[in-house]
């Protein structure tokens, strides 16, 4: 996954796309870049492994001069994880230097890059952005536009893109809009980001998040709407709401705490725990939920785990022995509020069910005497082909064994899951314009037959070894 922020019209644009990054960092942690052009057309970039804060030290930033920018921060999904891989890529074509930031992942890029390759290009990156710039080099149209409309038109999946060509600035969503972004308006000129969050930091005045199939151009500091894209179903990513995007964002026109607050509520209503002395989130992407859910069941809400903020997200490190000593690092359980007690674990989701079973063991040993384990969203059953991070299929605990099997491999007395009813009550709007593939299986586009989603066989619950 992946955030993307870009400035124009404003001098120090590459200072304000840090500020803006910084505001994205969750949405990437593996490495950020920023490409700047000044009033001359002459282009700097900086890229670099890790966080915002360490890739551009001041005198770095010092050297990005202009009232352009294009950043970026990279959680990679597709691609390994260097430094070849890291955005904006900037290349010199046949138009002048194009600097490309891309959030999404495309589902037909491995096919697009045979061909490409057999045809002659020559791939810096195993980044599946790379294959839009060639596919924008190659084409034989004559206006920017046009040529950037040839490389969407071959393209499939999921991609918001912030790109420059020379000092001109273009702002595209994908038709079926999976991933968010924002215009905004800063003085005279213009601010475009993932997530409104970043605007926020920057006083920048939200103008409107960009439709589905929308993309602008903005040159000399004029917003100019290009005709739209051919017009496919809306699928905004439900899992941007759920986990992954800032619960101070507005995403999709929703408030993501309100949204998450209702999924909470939801899941009280469908999974009470009567009886229970308290309840308690996974901090942090789950706090609105435990909210919501104290307000509906009416049970305690209490801060029984602590995080350290200082420490990246679990999720990337292998082996459950990793896992185990990363969640001790990142949480810590307060026994003072968690001994001898009844307790409602809330959680936004489970994926692999390594974490939470790390948490659990924590949480047992805190002195719990019964733990309720709530999560508020439905099983996930198959990866996601469209930018979020999901493990393969065989991995996902969901997808290979049944509620009791999971409940025994957690270590909860009960373990409760949100419906899909449940989320789409709870996202509001309207609940058809999302995808949740990841949850039902119904994936928006076809997906080549390597990313197949093969049925697996459930697993019966193993006896139990107590
Ligand atoms: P696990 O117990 O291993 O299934 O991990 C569950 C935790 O992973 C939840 O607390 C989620 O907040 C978090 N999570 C869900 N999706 C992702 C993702 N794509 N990347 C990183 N963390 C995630």
């Amino acid at each position: 996954m992946c955030g993307i922020f870009g400035v124009v019209g404003v001098d120090g644009a590459a200072r304000l796309t840090y500020l803006g990054l910084y505001a994205l960092q969750h949405r990437g942690q593996e490495s950020a870049g920023i490409v700047a052009v000044d009033a001359t057309g002459h282009v700097a970039a900086h890229r670099g492994m890790g966080l915002v804060q360490d890739v551009f030290p001041p005198a770095v930033l010092e050297a990005l001069k202009g009232d352009v920018a294009v950043g970026h921060t990279r959680y990679s999904t597709t691609g390994s994880s260097v430094l070849a891989n890291a955005q904006p890529g900037v290349v010199n074509y046949h138009a002048g230097p194009l600097a490309l930031a891309h959030n999404g992942n495309l589902t037909n890029a491995a096919e697009l890059r045979g061909d490409l390759v057999r045809k002659g290009s020559i791939f810096q990156s195993s980044s599946d952005s790379e294959v839009i710039v060639h596919l924008i080099a190659r084409s034989e149209a004559r206006r920017p536009e046009d040529q950037i409309l040839d490389a969407l038109e071959r393209v499939e999946g999921a991609y918001s893109l912030l790109l420059t060509i020379g000092r001109t600035m273009y702002a595209i969503v994908d038709p079926r809009g999976f991933r968010p972004l924002t215009l905004g308006q800063l003085g005279r000129g213009w601010v475009l980001s993932s997530e409104t969050c970043a605007l926020d930091i920057l006083g920048a005045r939200v103008v409107r998040e960009l439709a589905p199939g929308e993309w602008l151009k903005i040159e000399d500091s004029r917003v100019v709407d290009l005709p739209s894209l051919p017009v496919k179903e809306h699928r905004r990513c439900v899992f941007e709401l759920i986990y992954f995007s800032r619960p101070d964002s507005v995403v999709f026109s929703e408030s993501v705490d309100r949204v998450r607050r209702d999924l909470g509520r939801q899941l009280a209503r469908e999974h009470p725990a009567p009886g229970a002395d308290c309840v308690f989130s996974v901090p942090d992407s789950s706090n609105a939920m435990a909210l919501g859910f104290a307000e509906v069941s009416g049970i305690k809400l209490e801060y029984g785990l602590i995080r350290n903020h200082y420490v990246g997200r679990t999720f990337i490190n292998p082996g459950q022995e990793a896992r185990d000593a990363q969640v001790r690092i990142k949480f810590n359980p307060v026994r003072d509020v968690i001994q001898g007690k009844s307790v409602v674990m809330v959680d936004d989701s489970l994926v692999r069910g390594t974490t939470s079973r790390s948490l659990v063991r924590m949480v047992r040993e805190a002195g719990a005497r019964e733990i309720h384990f709530r999560v508020s969203s439905p099983p996930i059953t198959g990866p996601c082909h469209y930018g979020i991070d999901t493990p393969t299929r065989a991995e996902l605990i969901a997808a290979t064994q049944d509620h009791e099997a999971i409940r025994r491999h957690l270590g909860v007395e009960t373990l409760g899951y949100l419906s899909e009813s449940g989320m789409r009550r709870a996202v509001g709007g309207q609940p058809w314009r999302y995808c949740d593939a990841c949850f039902t299986g119904r994936y928006p586009t076809a997906l080549p037959e390597a990313m197949e989603p093969a049925p697996e066989p459930v697993l019966m619950a193993e006896p139990s070894r107590r």
